[in-house]
């Protein structure tokens, strides 16, 4: 076989949000081809270059790196007209996408009943999931009920418009039963059907690309969305997203095999955040809570919701070490923590029964009552923001962050200090 170039896969380690558009912004300057392997327009990347702020869902942050090639996998559910808007706007602002752009021929198509569904389900739930209302949870279930459609059958305008058809009739029935209007769903639908062609334009066999790519040496970056607290199999339950944002799902995400893998980076934020509802046990109190989320601009790139924030939770983190096989951690929002006077990290969890264990419950329930273990750590006291090697980081700061290694069984590899491309810390 020819020498095989580098894969790797980001992914984040707790609730999503962990700055992960930033890293693979970062690490896209050394790819060629950058892809997203899961979820849809639920996903919002913040990355800054220079003065300007971009926010992308669906197409990857690679997107800002002239010549980069970036895809959209198979494990992604594509909504069309979102999916545009952001090229467009991308065009509009300057940024030369032509022929940069491919979508898996076997994406799912999020339709505009799928919004509408989701929103009138979550409106009407007794248990809150917390969705964005962007309709990712029925695509994913048209997935695996088999009634989805998929970029490659815009191909075929009969047989796209008798699954769709099918399929909207079906969710018409479901809005009726659940009180909720179906006005603009037509029109909706028209629009997005409209913009089948220009898709179909950019469809792509993603695993043959990727896969030639490395057996030329090339390199390529995996790009997951949310985070692994918020995985399908592996997350809290039913308060995750509908797919494997771990790194098993970047496998099937795109087509390639896992032994293509060869570098798996979580990133973590240097606490933890939250939005959506479940549990999240290393809560800060509310005046602490409220003093970080203004520090950290902790409120969503897509709904605008204030995220609810913690200490650092490393039962999470060694989670997402396992689940994903880390090779590194980039560890993101270090400088948010500059004047805290004091840090505390959870350990372990105290269950409800009082035993104390060192593992993430599966009983997302009895997550929602376990008191954490903290370890306290001095702070450091002193702005990071325009630190660029370790060595020149506060002791403290590099005790806080040593500590974070040791609990996550993962070596830290970049250190984030701020939000432009520059304010980052490369380690080793
Ligand atoms: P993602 O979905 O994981 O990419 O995360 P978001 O984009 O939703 O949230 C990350 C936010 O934090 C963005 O506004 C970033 O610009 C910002 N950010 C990323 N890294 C850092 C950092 O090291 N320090 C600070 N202060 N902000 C950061």
């Amino acid at each position: 076989m020819a020498h095989q170039g580098s894969c790797t896969v980001i992914v984040g380690c707790q609730w999503g949000d962990e700055g992960k558009g930033k890293i693979v912004d970062v690490l896209a300057e050394n790819v060629d081809i950058v892809a997203r392997y899961q979820g849809g327009a639920n996903a919002g990347h913040t990355v800054h270059v220079g003065e300007d702020e971009f926010v992308l869902h669906q197409i990857p942050s690679g997107i800002l790196h002239e010549g980069r090639r970036c895809l959209l996998g198979n494990g992604v559910v594509l909504d069309v007209q979102q999916f545009f808007e952001e090229y467009d706007a991308l065009v509009a602002r300057g940024v030369d996408i032509e022929g940069r752009v491919g979508v898996s021929s076997r994406a799912q198509l999020l339709m505009p009943y799928h919004r509408f569904l989701d929103k009138a389900v979550e409106h009407s739930a007794e248990v809150k999931i917390g969705t964005t209302g962007r309709g990712i949870g029925p695509a994913y279930e048209d997935k695996a009920g088999r009634r989805g459609v998929r970029v490659a059958d815009l191909g075929n305008r009969a047989r796209l418009t008798e699954r769709i058809e099918a399929a909207q009739e079906r969710t018409v029935r479901r809005l009726t039963e659940l009180g909720a209007g179906t006005e603009d769903l037509d029109r909706a639908m028209d629009e997005a059907l409209a913009l089948g062609d220009r898709l179909l334009a950019l469809s792509t066999e993603v695993g043959p690309e990727i896969s030639a790519a490395l057996r030329q040496g090339r390199s390529v970056l995996l790009e997951g969305a949310q985070g692994t607290a918020l995985d399908l199999d592996h997350g809290t339950y039913p308060f995750v997203t509908s797919s494997n944002t771990t790194a098993g799902g970047a496998a099937t995400g795109t087509g390639i095999g896992p032994t293509q893998i060869t570098d798996v980076i979580g990133v973590v934020k240097a606490y933890t955040t939250r939005v959506g509802e479940g549990p999240l046990p290393s809560a800060f109190e509310p005046e602490m809570d409220e003093h970080v989320r203004t520090l950290g601009g902790e409120f969503g790139a897509t709904t605008g919701r204030p995220r609810r924030c913690g200490w650092f939770d490393s039962v999470l983190t060694r989670l997402a070490s396992q689940v994903n096989g880390l090779t590194g951690v980039a560890v993101t929002k270090l400088d948010v923590l500059d004047t805290l006077d004091e840090l505390q990290i959870a350990t372990a969890y105290r269950l409800p029964d009082g035993r104390v264990t060192e593992h993430f419950p599966a009983d997302t329930w009895a997550l929602g009552k376990v008191e954490p273990v903290y370890e306290t750590m001095p702070g450091w006291k002193a702005p990071t923001h325009d630190v660029r090697k370790l060595e020149d980081l506060p002791p403290k700061a590099r005790a806080y962050l040593d500590r974070i290694e040791e609990l996550t069984y993962a070596p830290v590899r970049w250190v984030s200090v701020g939000t432009k491309r520059s304010q980052i810390i490369p380690v080793g």
